[in-house]
């Protein structure tokens, strides 16, 4: 089967969605394609509660991707309002995080935490710090899927669940797309919003060999693990956002490596009186939200088991780059110039932040749509 399409984003991530709206906001003939079933790539929302949900699990909010973005970050709030959702953005409820000495928790200076744990803040937040709003991080009210669904709301009729690319090659007009089960697309213009080493591969059997750079990109595995506990269960409830652990990893046995409150961090995560706790797990042998349980108990002074818990493991979560990225990206820009209408976007290339996706989303889909116009 042969369909055609003015445009085709690969990959349903945010990145992917954002470039999706764009285009079809101006008008153009999107086929939105993603290899699995479910949009919204690294962004999983579990409701757990919601009609027909388990017991014991109304009116929490989980998280297994991203939790939430940098106030001071505009482009995915931007979108946000586009998509007429702006109303649901919620700012942080706590401020101020922890350090666990392996002893006790003591108060980090603001912006410690996340260069702990490696994250990037952009360099022009910080200029933002002073203005107290832009302080801090924000997300939705009923989690980051709250921008997904608003995003598929539109793009529903245009999005093709299962479909992964495995090839694209120049075609009369534009590129033609082999898709997984052998079917193919054709399209005037391919917008790749998709992992590096995925991307990498399509771009340099493209016909563009310097792709094969973009395969440095290495992705940490990571798992996240989200446990339930009844208020009266702490001791007390702990001050700030979540702790960053200090323990050297693979020496001191210790699993959590960071942990968010984070009934606490946003508005509505937990039910009145619940608690809802977010660790992030190095490799552990056996159970990683048993683990996770075991050194939390003893760090928050909990007593008793999670009511439940949830773990979701990324083999391939965030990337990091290694130097000369940048440049190689660049590069490989340049050299799309000169072909029929393709271009990158996402985590992979422009920034790991869903915030950074989105900007990148969008405006590979404002230089697709200058593209078709010239
Ligand atoms: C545990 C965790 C916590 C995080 N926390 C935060 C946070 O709090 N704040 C923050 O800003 N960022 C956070 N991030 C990072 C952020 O979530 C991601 O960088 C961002 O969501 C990536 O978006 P993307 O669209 O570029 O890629 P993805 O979300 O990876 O989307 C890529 C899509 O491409 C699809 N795909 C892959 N191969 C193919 C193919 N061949 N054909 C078709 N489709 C394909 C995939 O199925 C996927 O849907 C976190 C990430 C993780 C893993």
């Amino acid at each position: 089967m042969a369909v055609s399409a003015t445009v085709v984003v690969a990959g349903a991530g945010l990145a992917g969605l954002a470039a999706a709206w764009e285009l079809s906001r101006a008008g153009a003939n999107v086929a939105l394609l993603d290899a699995e079933r479910r949009p919204g790539g690294m962004v999983v929302t579990e409701r757990p509660g919601g009609p027909g949900g388990p017991g014991g699990k109304d009116g929490f909010v989980v998280e297994g991707g991203p939790d939430g973005f940098l106030a001071a970050e505009p482009d995915i709030q931007d979108l946000a309002r586009d998509a007429g959702i702006g109303g649901r953005l919620v700012d942080q409820l706590a401020s101020g995080s922890s350090l666990w000495t392996g002893q006790r928790l003591e108060p980090l200076a603001e912006g410690q935490a996340a260069a702990l744990l490696g994250i990037q803040i952009p360099s022009d937040v910080g200029a933002q710090h002073a203005a107290p709003p832009q302080f801090g991080f924000r997300s939705f009210a009923t989690g980051m899927l709250d921008l997904v669904e608003a995003l598929v709301a539109r793009l529903a009729p245009v999005f093709r669940p299962a479909q992964g690319v495995t090839g694209l090659a120049p075609a009369t007009r534009g590129w033609r797309l082999s898709l997984n089960g052998g079917s193919t697309v054709e399209a005037e213009a391919v917008i790749l919003a998709l992992p590096a080493w995925a991307a990498a591969r399509l771009v340099a059997g493209a016909g563009v060999p310097a792709a094969r750079h973009l395969d440095d990109v290495i992705y940490y595995p990571s798992t996240t693990v989200s446990l339930a506990y009844r208020g009266d269960q702490l001791a007390a409830a702990p001050a700030g956002t979540g702790f960053v652990s200090a323990a050297e990893w693979g020496e001191s046995g210790a699993a959590v490596r960071a942990c968010s409150y984070s009934w606490l961090k946003y508005p509505g995560r937990a039910p009145p009186g619940h608690a809802l706790i977010r660790a992030f797990v190095g490799p552990v042998d056996g159970d990683p939200a048993a683990a996770a349980h075991a050194e939390l108990a003893g760090i928050l002074g909990i007593r008793g088991s999670p009511l439940w818990s949830r773990a979701f493991t990324w083999p391939r979560g965030l990337p990091r780059y290694k130097p000369g990225h940048a440049g190689h990206v660049a590069a490989v820009r340049e050299r799309l110039t000169r072909l029929a209408p393709l271009a990158i976007a996402g985590a992979g290339f422009d920034g790991a932040g869903v915030s950074a996706c989105v900007k990148s989303g969008r405006e590979a889909a404002r230089q697709i749509l200058m593209r078709l116009d010239a």
